[in-house]
């Protein structure tokens, strides 16, 4: 009687046996390994691998770990016979709960049990992992790197295998996998400190600041971006007591950049936090004094975390700027300078590890409450996960929001603040907090788009560094969630400024576009075609700037743009010509509704061509078969060859365009109302040519005046050929 454990990539197979003695075998023809596992708890049907065991050399071992040590044992025989390896990974916990109990007694799952938990993106995720994950097997999956090493015949085994990586796998939960490297020597530096107010966090943050401020003057003292402080600064006076103050000589201030999880908040804790801003109310009194009580837990625990790093300022925006319902003037005047406030900053912190400001960030760290010591499975050393930054980020939920975007890429120092780990990033150093000062891992290596690269190219780049580091931004930027949809540009205004004033010539901000890259800033891609009902027509965005689509959606830009463009730049105008003297430059680019330009026009379709099914020119293969909605179809039109026609399919928003014997024209329509509105035959769509690679689809609103209705690219040469230049409008 057999039972499968299978996955995508591999199969083990778990025979049912009464004895308990394991033994490997090799699989049956046809399967790809035999693997048996008996230890079925006499209670029910789930395996028991928590017995735990101690072995000669006195390191506790449960079943589930031994386990691993018989797949490591059959990967070497499989390797020195020179037959194939079993692959797929091997469950060898019922779940991480189960882990963490066996942590207490078996070495190795005190090292997975640690390694699960620092890759948790919060603390709240942390600390309910064990409930989250109930019921999901734990898995390993040994990654094997060998070093054939040609000139050494007689290189033993034990040597090519020691470069063995544990990959740990929870079911379900595919974004919690975990690399544990091994090495063939021991490591000692697992156990970071639990309580986060342990003093060696205090001096690992302040040996990163000063590195930084005394060696890296030529890569980060430079991306500064003036001596200027902030209008108010907190004023860090006790353990207890703040003051707002407003000074003139340079200080050293740290900035913070958080989440204040409005969406997510009680109507108790929103009470709280409004009671913890600055008003026209309380601002007078906090000129004087106020308690650090007052704050929510969050900013309590950051200023903290401030003072024990030596610094007497602090720079909150909830807290330095006047907040109000009804007078938007303090923020309105502030909000431009935010990029000097995170540029300007000692360093600023980044709180990856609650989504509200109600969140103490000084709870203990879970992953280190079990002190782990080296272990090794068949003498391979266990070494501490790793876990980059760049990992810890895609799981944060200060990346998920808007705000955060120009406060961590305007700030050339950022300390992160991640659940069980803190790390440092700045243009000359990526760290991670280790047990050991000696032992600090570069993980330039691992994450090669540091934060401060954008202010890099700003600072030394070349015109096509800065703008492909803009794009990029903006890439990101419209992936991200905001709680006010009016702040859609002024959460980007940081960066736009600190674009705009390093491109050293006059260079107009157009709606989140440039007038110097226009032809390619226009050339954006929606990921994946809006559905109707996403639409939210309160907001008043041009068609033409990705600002006019629904929050979160997702765009592209093409990679590079070597042919510059067609189109060419005449003049813009604004919503509201009242406030064309507004202070602030790319507070007046947002503003932009309408572009002026130059560039060649013509119908998208042949004015013969007729409407047919998507399906009726689509290549019958099997590739079409298995995947209807693929975006990059292969067409056919060899049944009426001479015969222009068109086509939108309703499930990808792609539209094509075929003229007799020429190479089809495909585009992607950004709504699929535009889909229906083709198939009706109320959309006539025309081409308006941007640069080489790409043309607008646009919609004729009346005269020379055009809206886009989406983007097509790699077109083929000649297709606007014959056709003058002519002044068009575009809203
Ligand atoms: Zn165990
Ligand atoms: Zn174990
Ligand atoms: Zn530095």
């Amino acid at each position: 009687m057999s039972e499968t454990w299978s996955d995508e990539d591999g199969v083990f197979y778990r025979l049912r046996q009464s004895s308990s003695v394991y033994i490997a075998h090799q699989a049956p023809r046809g399967t790809s390994y035999c693997w048996p596992t008996m230890w079925l708890s006499s209670k029910g049907k789930q395996p028991d691998y928590s017995k735990t065991k101690i072995g000669l050399d006195l390191q506790s071992i449960c079943r589930g770990c031994t386990q691993i040590e018989i797949l490591l044992d059959l990967h070497a025989e499989s390797r020195k016979k020179g037959t194939p390896s079993p692959t797929g990974r091997l469950p060898f916990h019922n779940d991480f709960a189960e882990i963490s109990e066996c942590a207490r007694r078996c070495h190795t799952c005190r090292v997975f049990r640690q390694a699960l938990l620092t890759r948790c993106g919060t603390t709240d995720e942390a600390d309910a992992l064990a409930v989250t994950t109930r019921h999901c097997p734990v898995y390993v999956r040994p990654v094997f790197n060998y070093q054939e090493d040609s000139t050494q015949e007689d290189t033993s085994v034990e040597r090519l295998e020691s470069n063995v990586v544990f990959k740990i796998e929870i079911l379900h939960h595919s974004d919690k996998a975990v690399l544990i490297p091994s090495s063939s020597t021991a490591n000692s530096s697992f156990n970071l400190p639990e309580n986060p107010n342990s003093p060696w966090i205090a001096r690992q943050i302040k040996s990163w600041v000063e590195a930084c401020h005394q060696d890296h003057r030529q890569s980060c003292a430079v991306l500064r971006w003036s001596s200027e402080n902030p209008t108010r600064l907190i004023r860090i006076v006790s353990e207890s007591e703040l003051q707002l103050c407003s000074i003139d000589e340079q200080v050293q201030y740290a900035a913070l950049s958080y989440c204040w999880g409005s969406q997510l908040l009680t109507e108790k804790d929103g009470e709280l936090l409004r009671g913890a801003m600055t008003t026209m109310e309380n601002l007078e009194q906090r000129y004087e004094s106020f308690s650090i009580s007052e704050l929510p837990a969050t900013l309590r625990d950051a200023i903290t975390i401030f003072r024990r790093a030596g610094l007497a300022y602090a720079w909150i925006d909830s807290v330095c700027i006047i907040q109000g319902q009804s007078d938007m003037s303090d923020f309105i005047r502030e909000a431009p300078r935010m990029h000097s406030y995170y540029g300007n900053a000692s360093f600023t912190l980044a709180v990856c590890s609650n989504s509200r400001a109600t969140e103490a960030l000084l709870s203990p760290r879970s992953a280190f409450s079990e002190v782990t010591q080296s272990c090794h499975l068949r003498g391979r050393y266990l070494l501490p996960p790793l876990v980059t930054l760049a990992e810890m980020l895609k799981s944060s939920p200060l990346t998920k929001r808007s705000w955060t975007l120009q406060e961590e890429h305007l700030s050339p120092r950022v300390l992160y603040w991640t659940p069980n780990r803190i790390y440092w990033s700045c243009a000359d150093a990526q760290l991670a907090e280790t047990a050991t000062p000696a032992v600090q891992p570069d993980l330039n290596d691992l994450n090669q788009d540091m934060p401060q690269t954008f202010l890099v190219a700003c600072h030394h780049g070349t015109a096509e560094t800065r703008h492909r580091g803009w794009l990029s931004l903006v890439t990101s930027y419209t992936l991200r969630d905001m709680s006010n949809p009016n702040d859609r540009f002024p959460a980007l205004s940081g960066l736009a400024s600190r674009y705009q004033s390093s491109c050293g010539q006059k260079n107009a901000y157009l709606s989140g576009l440039w007038e110097l890259t226009l032809a390619h800033d226009l050339s954006w891609r929606v990921a994946k075609f809006v559905p109707r009902d996403e639409v939210d027509s309160s907001q008043t965005f041009p068609s033409w700037s990705w600002a006019s689509l629904p929050l979160c959606h997702g765009i592209e830009y093409e990679a590079e743009s070597q042919n510059p463009g067609g189109l060419e730049f005449v003049s813009s105008w604004s919503y509201d010509t009242s406030e064309t003297d507004a202070i602030d430059d790319i507070y007046k680019g947002s503003r932009v509704a309408g572009l002026r330009v130059r560039a060649r026009l013509r119908p998208f379709w042949h004015e013969e061509a007729t409407l047919c099914p998507w399906d009726s020119i689509l290549e019958q293969n099997a590739n079409t078969q298995r995947d209807r909605s693929s975006m990059n179809p292969e067409f056919n039109f060899w049944i009426v060859p001479e015969l222009p026609v068109y086509s939108t399919d309703p499930h990808t928003g792609l539209i094509v365009a075929y003229e007799a014997r020429k190479k089809e024209t495909v585009g992607q329509l950004d709504y699929i109302s535009s889909v229906y509105r083709v198939l009706q035959g109320s959309l006539t769509i025309f081409a308006l040519e941007l640069t080489g690679r790409a043309f607008l689809l646009v919609e004729k609103i009346q005269d020379s005046r055009f809206r886009r209705v989406g983007i097509a690219q790699d077109y083929r040469s000649g297709f606007f050929d014959g056709v003058a230049v002519s002044d068009f409008q575009l809203v």
